[in-house]
């Protein structure tokens, strides 16, 4: 049990897994600051967590087995072949994941913290300033405190990190993803072409897009989300070199058209529906960044979740490892005697598996998107290959939690 002040610093999905590992382990006080108002904005997009990594977490006690979910199974791989009008599926790789919608997650999460915790909202930090034996936050309204660990789990532009690794910044990855959500009653004819635990995934020279069910809003009704990996045109590009003036969406006319380009030229007519029904407020474009910190702790400070390390979401598993980052932690501040001996416990647990996931994201990202392969050349046997060849085969998903 760890007694004294812990500070979180972010309040998404890994700083209220962080927030409930440190009331967990004991922390006498725990204070989150979330730098948006009230609510976190529900981004309504999908989430996928891999069956196995969900059953450990759950058992961990970070997931809810009442969360609206839709179980997927199958991942259909499909090209474009005359009109045929849901395509040509070239294989079919097993996809065991269950299906949420960020929203629910993040609430159900939200909702599990303790009483205990003080959860502020509109509370921006500017800046965390290490000392010997803590660290204080310096708060934007002028405001400072003390704390004896700060949690960074402000994401991919996180503050805290940057008084750890001053150099360390996300990189960008060399494409975006699109993202889309419609309501699947919406869906055009016929149900048959799209069944209810695929996760199909149309594929295209230079990238490919992944189609499936979640949950709607507040988990009512079923929603399709769509993510659509390329790389934009090179000057479009380079603005996203620099994460810290990048907005997630970032759309202009100029990637909405290159988008809606690839879309006529090489999806399958009922895919192009799918993708022309979503409606335009509920499209966003994000680009992929990756980055790896050093360690997970330094001094009195911690970094998890996107603050730690971001992996292209070829990976599917962001917040996966964000929770793992949580109980990670939680584990070792429960069985040390000093709060060095936890820090070092957990980043000797947790950074490695960073450094993997940000691999196996490259590596993926790679082979669906930067440089695909002839997909209409490919059948099953041929995909099951090239996905083990790109790392495909272990750590989707998330690698095993340790316990
Ligand atoms: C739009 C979107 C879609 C995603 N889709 C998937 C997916 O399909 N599958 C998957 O596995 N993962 C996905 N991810 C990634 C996954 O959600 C994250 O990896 C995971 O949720 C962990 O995020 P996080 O909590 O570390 O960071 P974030 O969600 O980025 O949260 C950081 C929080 O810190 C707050 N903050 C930042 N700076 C400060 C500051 N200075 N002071 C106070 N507060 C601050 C922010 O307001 C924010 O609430 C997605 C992420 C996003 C943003």
């Amino acid at each position: 049990m760890r007694k004294g002040r812990v500070a979180v610093v972010g309040g998404s999905i890994a700083g209220c897994a962080a927030a409930l590992a440190a009331a967990r382990a004991g922390a006498d006080e725990v204070v989150v600051f979330e730098r948006a108002d009230d609510r976190l904005q529900d981004r309504g997009v999908g989430l996928a967590l891999h069956n196995d990594r969900y059953a450990e977490l759950e058992a961990a006690g970070y997931l809810d087995a009442g969360m609206p979910w839709v179980q997927l199974a199958r991942r259909p791989w499909v090209v474009r072949e005359g009109t045929a009008r849901a395509g040509r599926e070239i294989g079919v790789l097993p996809f065991p994941f269950r299906s949420y919608n960020w929203g629910s997650l993040w609430q159900e999460l939200r909702n599990r913290i303790p009483g205990v915790v003080d959860y502020r909202t509109g509370a921006a930090v500017a800046r965390v300033e290490p000392e010997a034996d803590g660290a204080v936050v310096r708060l934007a309204d002028g405001g400072e405190e003390r704390f004896d660990l700060v949690v960074g789990a402000d994401g991919y532009r996180s503050t805290v990190r940057a008084a750890m690794y001053p150099d360390t910044a996300a990189r960008y990855g060399g494409f975006l993803a699109w993202r889309g959500t419609l309501p699947a009653d919406r869906l055009p004819a016929p149900r048959e072409a799209f069944s209810e635990q695929d996760a199909t995934t149309v594929a295209f020279p230079g990238g490919h897009m992944i189609v499936y069910r979640i949950p709607g809003p507040g988990g009512r009704g079923t929603d399709v989300n769509w993510v659509f990996y390329t790389s934009p045109p090179a000057a479009e590009g380079l603005r996203f070199n620099d994460p810290a003036t990048t907005h997630p969406r970032a759309a202009t006319a100029e990637l909405t058209r290159r988008q809606h380009e690839l879309v006529e030229e090489h999806f399958p007519p009922y895919w192009q529906e799918v993708v022309h029904l979503t409606p335009a407020e509920s499209t966003f474009v994000q680009p992929m960044y990756d980055m790896a910190v050093p360690h997970f702790a330094r001094g009195r400070l911690a970094l998890l979740g996107d603050a730690a390390s971001i992996a292209r979401p070829n990976t599917g598993s962001g917040a996966i490892k964000a929770l793992q980052d949580a109980a990670g932690l939680e584990r070792a501040l429960r069985s040390a005697d000093s709060w060095e001996e936890a820090l070092h416990a957990y980043d000797t647990d947790r950074t490695p598996v960073g450094r993997a996931t940000v691999e196996l994201g490259r590596s993926l990202g790679r082979a669906q998107v930067q440089e695909t392969p002839e997909w209409a050349a490919m059948d099953q046997q041929a995909i099951e290959r090239w996905w083990q060849e790109a790392g495909g085969g272990y750590g989707f998903g998330g690698q095993a939690l340790r316990r």
